[in-house]
């Protein structure tokens, strides 16, 4: 399978990482959208939260208890926002489930 983020949890493809532990992998988005734009994905490979399953729920499970670590890591003691989008509705464009965790300024109200 030709994933990107395969490839980045693989070491196969640089990147700038922020937090990792058996589970999953952060690393700062290459194109950030915010002042601090990280993105915290599964090591093992899950296509979308739309594929989230009672199988694969450890394994998220585990990610949302690193965000905090992963957010305290990155300064974020005002909030910040998490993002997973799903599908071509949601445009996503990388098919393996990651967590945008955004902020490091007062984000917009608008989400869509
Ligand atoms: P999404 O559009 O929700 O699928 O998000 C994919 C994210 O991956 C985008 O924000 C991209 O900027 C980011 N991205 C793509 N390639 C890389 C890369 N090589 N290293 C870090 N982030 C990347
Ligand atoms: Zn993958």
């Amino acid at each position: 399978m030709d994933c990107l983020f395969c490839a980045i949890i693989k070491g196969e493809i640089p990147s700038t990482k922020v937090y990792e532990d058996e589970y999953c992998y952060a690393f700062l988005d290459i194109n950030p959208q915010a002042p601090v734009h990280c993105l915290v994905v599964p090591k093992e490979h899950i296509a979308s939260a739309d594929a989230i399953s009672c199988d694969n729920a450890e394994a998220v499970a585990k990610i949302f208890t690193a965000i905090p670590k992963i957010a305290a890591k990155l300064g974020l003691t005002n909030g910040y926002r998490i993002v997973s989008n799903i599908g071509d509705d949601g445009c996503q464009s990388v098919k393996h489930l990651h967590f945008h965790i955004l902020g490091g300024k007062k984000l917009s109200e608008n989400m869509a």
